[in-house]
Formats: C-alpha cells, structure tokens, sequence
C-alpha cells in the first residue's frame, strides 16, 4: 500500500482511465521476456481475455514494436502464430561519457548494438560538446523520422527531470547545457542520467536473471570513482534534485592513498575505487613519479588474474576496502542483492570470498543473506546504460 499524495492526486486519477496502456506494457513485457510466444499462451499466462491481446498484439505488430516469427506447435486446432521483439532496427542511441572514453552507440528495441564509435574524452567541455553534437547529429540522421531517442549517462550530478548536468567533478565542469543543445541539433528527445543510476537501471532491464527477476537491489560501479545505483519498487531511487545514491562520498577513513573526485581523503571512492586499487600497486611497486609508468586499469587487473603478487595484494586490499562499503549499505538497506560492476570483476574470483565474508557480518542475525553478484553485462555497463534509459520508457509501466 502506498500513501495517496494529494500533491499528485491528478495523476494517480489519470492512472485509472489507463488501464489500456498498463495492459498493452504488459503484454510487450510478455513478448519481450518469453518470446517465441503466441497470442493464446500471453492470453493464459496473463490472464488477459484472449480477444484484449489480440487487439494489443496487433497495435505493437502496428507501431514496429514485435515481429511475427513463424508458428509454433498446434495443440488441436490451427497453429498459433509466434511472436517476438523487432530487432535489428535501431530505436536508441547512447552517448556514454567516462573519464576516459566516450562511445556513442545505436541500439536496437533489444539492446542489441549495431552501430558504435568511440573517442578519447578531452577535459575540454566546448571540444567535448562540439564532437558529442556532431558525431550524435551524423548517427541520428537517418533515423530523424522514426522517432530515435537518445540516453547520455555521465559520471556526475544530473537532474534527470530537467535534463540538467549540474557538475561533472572529474573535470569540474559545470551546468553543462549538452542535452539541451543534441535536442536542438538532432530533434531527438535526451535523457540523462549519472552513470551509476544508468548503469543500475541496465541490470534491472538487462541484467543476469536473478537481478531482473526482483525489484529492489544495489548497483555498486567501481571505475574511477566509486558509484552506487539504488533500485527501489522496480525504479532508481534518485532523491531530491537526482543526488540520491552518492555512497562513494561516505566516509570510510582519514588517510586514502588518493583523493577523492570531491577533493577529500576520506570518502569511500578514495579508498576502494580503480585509481585507489592502482596507487596501492604503484607504492607497492615503488614507483614515486606517476608520469613515469602510466598503468593501464585493464592491464594490472590482468595482472592479478595471472597471479602477479603485487597486482594481486592491491586488488585484495582495495577489495577490502570495497567490502566495508559494502557491508554499511547492507546494514542501512538490506537488499537482496548486491551487484558489483566495473572492470575488476574480471578477477572477481580473487576476492569474492572475502566480499562474502564481510556481507554475512553484516547481515543481523535471522535475516535472509544478501547475495553478492559480479555484473553479466560486459566491458561497457555504463554504455548499456545509457541506451536503457531510451528502452526503459519504452516498457516500463507509464505511471
Ligand atoms: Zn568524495
């Protein structure tokens, strides 16, 4: 039960008159998730009236949404015709901004990618907003007209009800007016999102089964920073003005080995996030001047899969601090789940029976255990995304 807010009382009576469009979700939901499916079994397993579903059906065959694929078995009569999601037209487009790259991709009602350049991100945010404009218009173009929606995902403050970016703290930009000028040159509708959300929002719509079969978990992004995606009730949790979930400025110490994207030592990203885990390496290996050995993230986590000490003692140490995070939100949330993303999942083997240990001690006695999952969604999470913000509104509920 959910209190009635009289503040949005208009919309919770508009929600009444759009019983239409929760059922027409409901079956693309069906379709999306078990496809090859037929009109008779969404019928039996919705409950829907067989005659509801085949209106909708023929609406989402109509707007491009679900193909037909054939037919399959007959169980007496005629033999039912199959149904799944239109794939290989591109619906999407995702502009996925880190602190080192930027990809910028086209993506399809599945999330499948059929289209994908990436470039060096500059500190530079007018050479930043010029390449993103340009580069999103080219891509964009042949598609003006069906509708295309773009989802950008940045690492940093956004309101994403205004499409606002207040700060991005790796490069200190800030209010940085970028939706509103790809709106204006592509006549695309953006969403934004910070890169955490985005990436939390990826798992509940694209995630491992377990991730997207429950509706409340935690999202935990280890890359330069560290950053944290709350779903709450089958939605990201965002707080007032988006700046909910901003776990990786919690303090976790005085004395991090690096500073924190804020400035300080203390918070929780300073200590368990990739530039930690390659300082803790550096002073392991002596190495006083940055400049002189550039360490590729990707290339010491290598390391520490092939049993390279020094790699190895790092990832353990900055995993531990990783765990203590942890175990606070557990203690705060208790979620089911917890999902670790990032490129040092890759040698998650390394470490997860500590992150486990750390996870039941947190856990009060009597309670279920939260379970600790390394992400299935590959090398760019943020970049899935970016391009789920476009896909979510297109099946999730409209309320
Ligand atoms: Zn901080």
């Amino acid at each position: 039960m959910r209190r009635i807010n009289l503040q949005k009382a208009k919309n919770e009576i508009a929600r009444l008159n759009t019983i239409r469009d929760i059922n027409r979700q409901i079956v693309l939901n069906y379709v999306r998730d078990r496809s090859p499916i037929s009109r008779a079994e969404i019928a039996r397993q919705t409950e829907l009236h067989r005659s509801t579903v085949s209106v909708i059906v023929d609406e989402l065959l109509a707007d491009g949404m679900i193909v037909e694929i054939g037919s399959g078995e007959s169980t007496g009569g005629r033999k039912p015709k199959l149904y799944e999601l239109r794939t290989g037209v591109p619906v999407a487009i995702g502009v996925d901004l880190t602190p080192r790259t930027t990809t910028i991709a086209l993506a399809d009602l599945a999330g499948n990618i059929l289209q994908k350049e990436t470039f060096s991100t500059s500190p530079d945010v007018e050479f930043m907003t010029a390449q993103i404009l340009e580069r999103t218009r080219r891509i964009a173009e042949p598609f003006h007209d069906q509708g295309i929606e773009i989802g950008m995902s940045v690492p940093g403050l956004v309101d994403q009800r205004s499409g606002k970016i207040f700060h991005i703290p790796y490069f200190n930009w800030r209010d940085w007016d970028i939706c509103k000028r790809i709106e204006e040159e592509t006549g695309s509708h953006v969403i934004v999102e910070n890169d955490a959300n985005a990436t939390a929002l990826a798992e509940l719509w694209f995630g491992q089964e377990k991730t997207r079969k429950i509706d409340t978990f935690l999202m935990i992004l280890v890359g330069e920073g560290v950053g944290t995606g709350i779903i709450f009730d089958g939605q990201v949790y965002r707080g007032e003005m988006g700046a909910g979930g901003e776990f990786g400025h919690m303090i976790a110490g005085d004395n991090a080995p690096v500073e924190c994207s804020c400035g300080s030592r203390e918070c929780w990203e300073a200590y368990a996030s990739e530039k930690a885990l390659v300082a803790r390496y550096k002073s392991l290996l002596k190495i006083d001047d940055l400049k002189q050995s550039n360490i590729d993230i990707g290339d010491l986590i290598e390391l520490a899969v092939n049993g390279e000490k020094h790699a190895v003692e790092s990832l353990r140490e900055t995993m531990h601090y990783l765990g203590n995070g942890i175990s606070n939100l557990i203690v705060g949330l208790s979620p089911q789940i917890v999902v670790v993303s990032g490129k040092v999942t890759k040698a998650w083997d390394l470490y997860k029976d500590e992150l486990q240990r750390v996870s039941e001690r947190s856990v009060l006695a009597g309670l279920p255990q939260t379970e600790l999952l390394p992400s299935t969604l590959g090398e760019s999470p943020t970049l899935t995304g970016a391009i789920g913000l476009v896909l979510a509104r297109k099946f999730g509920s409209m309320s």
